[in-house]
């Protein structure tokens, strides 16, 4: 069943087929087709993840600030360009070595050395959800304490994750903040999906499409529009992170915050003296 060989063989060809699609729809063969498969990943992951983190950050922010302006966030709390294009220049800054750890990520699969499959018929339906549940609640507990760490570790907030939290109210957040990081910060955000891997077995091909998710995820939790879905962590739990630094360090859902004693609701709380949405 198991065929180490054959199954990194797989992977290989999955990255080259990702490689070839995007490197040539972007750019001339002459330009990447002679490098090394490495770099030919990287810069695959580079253009991959500034669209995927540009092009929803663009066309919502197009429709909450601009098309359906006062809809969804009152006018007056709209976050300024400045502070926008402050957030993509960090972002942008960041992405290079963002990208680089994708790249590290997917040379540790194509090398055999984790519990990664390339295709969900390998273990079947079930054993696959089993597996994704497993992997996401890894995921989950894994940014939980990471993120935790980053707040209570002085040195870690000082020199990492305080870059992050200089937008601290609705009028300097934006889907653009989601990957305004410091390099070392979002990757060991991300850190928890490659850990996974050694963990739980998960198909390839699932992981590299969470990993890509996170650009949009991230994006979500920071447009201050809050979506009231439970468990799901909203943006109206996570501008509460960025107004009282130390509530809701959960990702995608509420539930290590629950568990773990941080969890503050907005709708809840709306009375306390630290209101979860600051305008100014
Ligand atoms: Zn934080
Ligand atoms: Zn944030």
């Amino acid at each position: 069943m198991w065929d180490e060989y054959e199954y990194r063989a797989l992977f290989l060809w999955e990255t080259n087929f990702y490689n070839d699609v995007v490197l040539g729809t972007f750019l001339p063969p002459a330009m990447w087709v002679k490098l090394p498969h490495f770099f030919q990943t990287w810069i695959r992951n580079f253009i991959s993840g500034s669209i995927v983190y540009l092009l929803p950050g663009f066309l919502w922010s197009f429709v909450i600030y601009y098309w359906k302006r006062n809809l969804y966030i009152p006018k007056d709390c709209v976050p300024s360009l400045k502070s926008m294009l402050l957030q993509i220049y960090v972002a942008m800054k960041a992405m290079p070595w963002y990208t680089l750890y994708l790249t590290i990520n997917e040379y540790v699969v194509e090398s055999g050395r984790t519990k990664c499959f390339p295709r969900i018929s390998d273990v079947g339906w079930p054993v696959y959800l089993v597996y994704l549940l497993t992997y996401l609640t890894l995921v989950e507990f894994g940014i939980y304490w990471m993120h935790r760490e980053l707040h209570h570790v002085k040195p870690l907030y000082k020199f990492l994750h305080a870059t992050h939290h200089i937008y601290n109210n609705q009028s300097s957040l934006s889907p653009f903040a989601g990957l305004a990081f410091h390099p070392l910060d979002g990757i060991l955000q991300a850190m928890p999906h490659s850990i996974s891997l050694f963990i739980v077995p998960m198909q390839f091909r699932t992981h590299i499409a969470l990993l890509f998710l996170e650009g949009l995820w991230t994006a979500n939790v920071h447009d201050c529009i809050h979506g009231k879905l439970w468990p799901i962590m909203g943006a109206g739990y996570h501008t509460i992170h960025h107004t009282t630094y130390r509530h809701n360090y959960g990702h995608y859902t509420v539930l290590m915050d629950w568990a773990f004693g941080t969890l503050r609701n907005p709708v809840l709380d709306d009375d306390d003296n630290e209101k979860p949405i600051k305008c100014n």
